[in-house]
């Protein structure tokens, strides 16, 4: 299938000129910097490297993909904002989504007037592809947004495969949750698929929401686009050096095992619920969070609200469904034990 990614970017971003900042025009880095105004005194006085080159070198040595298919966000969230920004013609393109699913795909479409087509996953949370098929031609469809494993439900999505054969447009895969998953990331097919965007981020396996820092692996074609269109200072140099941080050997090696011990707890916590009377369904996950089922998800999510435990109640998008981060042993005890007291 022959893929036409200039076709499918908006005409002004074409031929937008991007901004040239002053560490663009000169690269450098000795010398005395009197180019950007910035004040000669103080600590974090300069302005940040403004393509994260060493967060990206490093990703690419540890995931073996070129600089050049990976750009940087302030969080994922960017990541998705930017996707309509480049592909998606206020008032006139579409794009679509399987719910239940994150919410940002909706509210980012929202923000750029954008229609969205939201096809409902099926009783196992899986797309149907039947439903999908008559969208897959249509000229105004851009994006189709696949979050898997998937929030709010926790299972890795199948079929993904025959989207990317027979859609002509972006397909981006959010895989926000993949460090936890058995599943393998799709950004090792970007090589294959030029209209592919593999979305990943520092703020759950990692650790780092705090720093707001999300990954887009995507051809050399779109990664230029997302760099053409991103605000020039996206990244704040503290929140860069934050991330260089935990990407060195030794923390590495702690994030690894972090996740693996939210892996164990994920299974105990299976266990522990599934003794549970009021518990009613627990559904599978591949994510570090698990999707139940209880009778009265409102009141049960409350009587745990006055126990000072927080879940996510999720009866507004899957009936009776809450959804549970898995904590450290301590706190998924708490839980449990809160849990038993309401029952
Ligand atoms: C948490 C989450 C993200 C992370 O967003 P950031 O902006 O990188 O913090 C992205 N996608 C999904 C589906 C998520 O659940």
């Amino acid at each position: 299938m022959k893929i036409n990614i200039q076709n499918l970017v908006r005409k002004n971003i074409l031929n937008l000129k991007p901004y040239s900042s002053a560490r663009d025009e000169f690269e450098g880095g000795n010398g005395i910097f009197l180019d950007a105004n910035e004040n000669p005194f103080g600590e974090l006085n300069r302005y940040p490297d403004p393509h994260q080159k060493k967060i990206k070198e490093k990703l690419s040595i540890i995931n073996r993909i070129s600089t050049e298919n990976i750009f940087l966000g302030n969080g994922s969230d960017e990541v998705i904002d930017l996707a309509f920004r480049i592909f998606c013609e206020p008032g006139i393109d579409k794009v679509l989504t399987f719910s239940p699913t994150y919410g940002m795909y909706e509210v980012s479409a929202n923000i750029n007037n954008i229609e969205l087509i939201n096809l409902d996953l099926n009783a196992d949370f899986q797309i149907d592809l039947k439903t999908l098929k008559p969208y897959l031609n249509d000229e105004n469809l851009k994006i189709i947004f696949i979050c898997s494993p998937n929030n709010p439900t926790g299972n890795s999505i199948k079929n993904i495969e025959y989207i990317l054969e027979n859609f002509r447009g972006i397909v981006f895969i959010d895989e926000a949750y993949i460090d936890f998953s058995p599943e393998e990331s799709y950004r090792n097919q970007i090589k294959k698929y030029p209209n592919l965007i593999v979305s990943q981020t520092f703020s759950k396996a990692w650790g780092m929401a705090c720093v707001r820092v999300g990954i887009a692996y995507a051809s050399e074609e779109i990664i230029n686009f997302y760099n053409k269109v991103k605000p020039p200072y996206n990244i704040s140099q503290l929140n860069q050096n934050a991330v260089l941080e935990v990407l060195n050997d030794e923390n590495i090696k702690i994030v690894s095992e972090n996740i693996k011990l939210i892996l164990k707890e994920k299974k105990l916590l299976i266990q522990n619920l599934k003794q549970l009377k009021l518990v009613q369904k627990i559904y599978p996950t591949d994510a570090n969070f698990i999707l139940i089922e209880v009778e009265n998800a409102d009141e049960i999510y409350q009587k745990l609200v006055e126990e000072n435990v927080i879940v996510r109640n999720r009866n507004n998008v899957i009936k009776n469904c809450l959804r549970i981060t898995v904590g450290s042993p301590e706190e998924n005890l708490k839980l449990i034990k809160t849990l038993k007291s309401i029952s």
